[in-house]
């Protein structure tokens, strides 16, 4: 070993000790000849000291100093010396080494560096560069004890969970990554294969398939930490390769698989955090989520909900509302309880003009039309437009949102869906700004009961509203019979307003899954060309079975509350899925492709793949 401590180690309880510690120059400074080195590792910082004075009179001074004088900012060194006290009035003490220091009495470089694109050493996220210039030095990105942090987080993640799922009777089983197509809503990334020209590996959207095909044989429990790979556009937030906690299980209802996972993450928190999580989880329905709460990925940590009040407005004269329910749309009213108004929107009776038209504004740039507002006063209901409101009708508003005294009314109209989302949108919006909602505190909730199918707008074709493995909710069905309408037997769990995982129980009934292909716009022949091996293993014998996978980026992310899921991913792609570190994806050489049999049509572009930087 060349060190005898890492850089966190060394304590009060080490004084006197000769030790030896390695890592990286994080900062130097001399004082009046007395040079002071943080020496850093992925474990802590620990401070060396060059004191010419302290040392013994036989010491090689000069040559020493001569050796120091070469650590720059980020060499690597080795140092030996003695553990003292740090002189009183200099201790450190929000660091477990602030109390000691390392007398070198010898040291050596053991590799330079050049000089550093950004600063290492802690600092506010605020001075970090640019995240394009991190991810292409995202070595030097990782020395940052934060990153660190977030690494050491996850890997704990991970291994509580493994330990659960290991002693409970799941069998960890790797699937392929060179497949056929696994069908999760995105485009396949494409392998080429050498030994049959023009034809393609798919890397795995999921390991969905295999998964399944685990429980056709016998296997009865098995998880994944898998890689999933998904060719998307590249939309806020998402990686194109991912981590999902999967998981499969044979002879199980929809309750067995969520019962697994709660006491997965029961387990997590015991053994991470010593705090006992609350299950079973509260579970919402796929249609109550959307009307409450204006979206199907809910945060439940605060009410706010959402309360459909088209029935009661289109009896007012407001022509706007009139003209919305003439459309078929749908008025939204979110209720501000006067105690919910925190001094940020001043007292209650008082939530001033101003605030509601900073909303407005909101509104406005979200896209979102028409907000309008009522106040609830001694009088009743107040504002602008309470006038076209008849008395009948505001009570029976005041009824509906079970209003009180110092109570703010908001409405959004408009087209159901948008303005659904909108009017979850701005729950949110008014929970983040009002601090409704406590940093530290998660709560999981699973939504069910979700369709089985969604409508493409455009088209008006049939997709799977998950994926087309779904049992549905009937479980059997006659030949001609119509299941389009029907909903699957599928859960999401959520966290915190973020979907961070979704399984179901699958159709072990090749009848049903033929079904499902074929709703899905499937001919006979194309159901034969990619899932033939599927339907056929399905007719022998396969067992009911289900399972979920969790997204463990994002769910990671959450808990640690970084802004972005990059932030728990040691090599992540950028923002348009590049790798700048490795500069991927790259061009090929002509050679390289003729031997695949393939060639390329796209130009030279100055944009080229990964070769953009920092
Ligand atoms: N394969 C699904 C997904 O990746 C998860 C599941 O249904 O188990 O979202």
């Amino acid at each position: 070993m060349m060190r005898t401590h890492d850089c966190g180690a060394i304590r009060s309880s080490d004084l006197g000790k000769r030790v030896t510690v390695a890592g990286w120059i994080r900062f130097s400074r001399d004082h009046g000849g007395v040079l002071f080195f943080d020496l850093a590792d992925c474990h802590g910082t620990t401070q060396l000291v060059f004191d010419p004075e302290a040392m013994h009179d036989d010491a090689d001074v000069e040559g020493l100093a001569e050796v120091l004088s070469a650590f720059g900012r980020e060499s690597v060194i080795e140092a030996t010396g003695i553990v003292r006290d740090r002189v009183p009035g200099t201790e450190d003490p929000r660091n477990p080494t602030g109390k000691i220091e390392v007398l070198i009495e010898t040291a050596r470089l053991l590799n330079s560096s050049k000089q550093i694109p950004f600063e290492v050493a802690e600092q506010k996220n605020s001075l970090l560069p640019g995240e394009d210039l991190r991810l292409k030095y995202r070595y030097l990105d990782l020395r940052r004890s934060q990153m660190i942090s977030n690494l050491r987080f996850r890997h704990r993640f991970i291994s509580c969970a493994r330990r659960f799922l290991d002693e409970n009777g799941y069998l960890e089983v790797e699937t392929p990554l060179l497949t056929k197509s696994t069908p999760e809503g995105a485009r396949d990334f494409l392998v080429p294969s050498r030994t049959f020209p023009g034809h393609f590996y798919a890397l795995p959207q999921s390991p969905q398939l295999f998964k399944q095909l685990l429980m056709i044989g016998g296997v009865d429990r098995y998880y994944q930490i898998a890689r999933c790979f998904r060719d998307e556009d590249s939309r806020a937030d998402r990686q194109p390769e991912f981590t999902q906690l999967d998981i499969e299980m044979s002879f199980v209802e929809e309750r067995d698989v969520q019962a697994a996972v709660e006491g997965i993450l029961f387990d997590v928190w015991k053994c991470m955090f010593d705090t006992e999580l609350k299950i079973p989880f509260p579970r919402v329905s796929f249609k109550d989520a959307m009307s409450k709460y204006g979206t199907d990925a809910p945060d439940v940590r605060f009410g706010l909900e959402l309360v459909n009040v088209t029935d009661i407005v289109k009896d007012a004269s407001y022509e706007v509302f009139k003209k919305i329910v003439g459309k078929g749309g749908v008025v939204i009213c979110l209720n501000l309880k006067a105690h919910l108004l925190s001094s940020s929107l001043s007292e209650a009776s008082a939530v001033g003009r101003k605030e509601v038209d900073r909303l407005i504004e909101w509104a406005k740039a979200q896209g979102i039309g028409g907000l309008t507002w009522m106040r609830v006063t001694e009088e009743g209901l107040s504002s602008n437009i309470v006038k076209y409101f008849s008395a009948e009708v505001r009570s029976r508003l005041m009824r509906a949102m079970d209003t009180e005294l110092g109570d703010l009314l908001l409405f959004l109209g408009g087209s159901e869906t948008q303005t659904r989302r909108a009017a979850g949108a701005l729950r949110v919006k008014l929970a983040r700004d009002i601090g409704l909602i406590d940093g530290k505190e998660h709560q999981f909730v699973w939504v069910v009961d979700c369709p089985m199918f969604k409508k493409d707008p455009v088209t008006g074709h049939l997709e799977p509203f998950h994926h087309p493995f779904v049992r549905p909710v009937k479980g059997d069905f006659d030949e001609d019979e119509d299941m389009s309408a029907v909903g699957g037997v599928s859960y999401d769990l959520c966290l915190d307003g973020a979907e961070i995982g979704s399984g179901s129980i699958r159709n072990h009934d090749p009848v049903v899954q033929r079904k499902v292909f074929n709703l899905l716009g499937m001919s006979d022949e194309e159901v034969e060309n990619k899932f033939s091996f599927f339907l056929e293993a399905l007719g022998y014998g396969a067992p009911p079975h289900g399972g979920i996978a969790l997204g463990l980026d994002r769910l990671v992310s959450i808990l640690l509350g970084c802004d972005s899921i990059r932030d728990v991913i040691a090599f992540p792609k950028n923002k348009r899925f590049q790798s700048l570190l490795d500069g991927s994806p790259s061009r090929i050489e002509d050679s390289k492709l003729s031997e695949l049999q393939l060639l390329s049509l796209a130009e030279d572009e100055e944009d080229d793949g990964g070769s953009e930087s920092g």
